[in-house]
């Protein structure tokens, strides 16, 4: 029987581990961490359930594939519930943008802020959807190993302006600077700045307009828990706290791994769903291939950081939203200093998580669990001592939150905890602490991402996001599908 490896369970790696544990192959997922999720890790604090990371999920048919794949009821395992508003946008001055999936609830949510608009709008809408068409249904989980592929797709993407940034194209359509925002301001949810990621990632409107927006009862974490239940039923194992420090090569082929504490494990093939710079550096670093990789990563852009600070609050917010924006009072530059740093600005653009409005479990009963993220220059633009600068931070961010929208918010804590651009680096081995991995610009996307075989070392393997298509929920299961193909092609086993 063909074995296998994946280390690391975020969800790419167990979206790898699944499919390959479904076609027969007897595969061990390695986690460094006490818990599997990556990003989507999970602390229960004062009987508050904090999800670290993903809270949006969109394309929930990408994650039933799994279930539907192995023969199983995803449903068994998960419930998922639909969230509306998608996002509640709240700019500066006051102006509120409850951007919904109901097309004539939206379009009037639009007329109030332009009526000359809607019919801009309305073809963004067909470009969001063509491009969805061509970059998510028909690239989204092409393995892009060759060249060949790319080119053959290029014409498509030139004849749809995918070299023109996403901003750019949505102000082709659209003339109201706050609509713009809020057609814009999606790529930075996978890691992009909308002034420089290409406008393909216009494709996020047709996705959440086609899949809607849901949260899995209980929270991310128990769609975590409901893909390890599904690959451990499937025959599966996981080690959790098994930190890989190497990956073993001989002949230019990986044959397994070595733990930190020493244990060894053998395979037939090795995956990685780690940071792709902590794959070549530090796992494949013994080898020329892993230095020499590593050095080409290095000159790579790399998606900014997140300061992320949970909270818990003795009451519920009347008239909260689940997801919540709070633009700042500067976008298009506040946005640039995000991405080029050296300094953390002054002003901040906040996203709010209120997963209490949708399911009440997620605290103590009267009580409500958030958390508030302020996207930040990684540790590569700006060099800032989080242990010294991250609780005056805090304070700043609560401080807003109270005066713009939970008023005696700092009165009503219950528990705070902060997760830094510094823990994504060491909890993570996420290189300079990026929150998404490697920039999706045009340039670092398709072939130009690092692939998901390793084009030397040819039976080891990439998924997650720093692969194509890049970062985000339905990203990384994606890009787990085109592994997926390329390892099961290459042991001879039909998909
Ligand atoms: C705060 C935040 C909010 C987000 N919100 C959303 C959202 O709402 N919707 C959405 O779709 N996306 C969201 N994203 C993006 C999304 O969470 C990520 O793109 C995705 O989860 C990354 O998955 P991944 O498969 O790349 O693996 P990761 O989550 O990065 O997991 C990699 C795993 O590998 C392990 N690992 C690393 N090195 C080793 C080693 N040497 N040995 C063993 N294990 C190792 C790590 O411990 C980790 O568990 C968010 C991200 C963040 C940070």
């Amino acid at each position: 029987m063909t074995t296998a490896i994946v280390i690391g369970a975020g969800f790419g790696g167990l979206a790898l581990a699944i499919r390959l544990q479904t076609a027969g192959i007897a595969t061990t997922l390695v986690e460094a961490r006490d818990k599997p999720g990556g990003r989507a890790y999970v602390w229960h604090d004062h009987g508050h359930v904090f999800d670290a990371g993903p809270t949006v999920i969109t394309d929930p048919d990408a994650l039933k594939e799994l279930w539907d794949g192995a023969g199983q009821d995803m449903s068994r395992d998960v419930t998922l519930v639909p969230v509306s508003p998608f996002y509640r946008l709240i700019w500066d001055g006051g102006k509120v943008f409850d951007y919904v999936n109901d097309g004539e609830q939206l379009e009037a949510q639009i007329a109030r802020f332009n009526p000359d608009d809607l019919e801009g709008y309305r073809r963004f809408k067909d470009y969001a959807e063509a491009v969805y068409q061509e970059g998510y249904v028909k690239l989204g989980t092409v393995p892009f190993l060759k060249l060949g592929q790319m080119m053959r797709a290029a014409p498509a993407l030139m004849r749809l302006q995918a070299y023109k940034s996403v901003h750019a194209k949505v102000a082709e359509f659209i003339k109201d600077p706050y609509l713009r925002q809020a057609f814009s301001y999606h790529t930075l949810l996978v890691g992009g700045n909308p002034f420089s990621t290409s406008a393909i990632y216009a494709l996020i409107h047709a996705l959440e307009r086609r899949g809607g927006v849901w949260f899995a009862k209980g929270g991310t974490n128990q769609l975590v828990a409901g893909m390890v239940a599904l690959f451990e039923r499937l025959g599966g194992t996981v080690l959790l706290n098994a930190k890989v420090a190497k990956v073993q090569t001989e002949d230019g082929r990986a044959t397994g791994i070595r733990l930190a504490d020493g244990r060894q494990l053998d395979a037939d093939m090795v995956a990685s769903n780690g940071d792709v710079m902590h794959n070549y550096r530090d796992l494949l670093g013994h080898t020329r291939r892993g230095r020499t990789k590593a050095a080409i990563l290095g000159k790579q852009r790399w998606s900014m950081s997140l300061f992320v600070l949970h909270f818990g609050l003795k009451e519920k917010p009347e008239g909260l939203a689940h997801h919540t924006i709070l633009f700042g009072p500067r976008y298009k530059e506040l946005v640039n200093e995000i991405f080029r740093g050296p300094n953390l600005a002054e002003d901040f653009s906040l996203y709010l998580h209120s997963p209490s409005v949708t399911d009440p479990d997620m605290a103590p009963p009267g009580m409500s669990t958030h958390y508030v993220l302020a996207p930040v220059p990684h540790l590569g633009r700006a060099q800032i001592d989080w242990t010294k600068e991250g609780p005056a931070y805090a304070d700043r961010i609560l401080q807003s939150l109270e005066e713009r929208l939970i008023p005696n918010l700092r009165a009503n804590l219950t528990t705070t905890h902060i997760f830094a651009p510094s823990d994504f680096a060491t909890e993570l081995n996420a290189h300079h602490g990026s929150a998404f991995s490697v920039e999706p610009i045009l340039a670092q996307s398709a072939w130009f991402r690092p692939h998901n075989r390793d084009r030397s070392i040819r039976n080891f393997y990439l998924v997650g996001a720093g692969t194509h298509p890049g970062a985000g929920i339905p990203g990384v299961v994606g890009s787990a599908k085109a592994t997926a193909q390329v390892m099961l092609s290459d042991a001879g086993v039909p998909a």
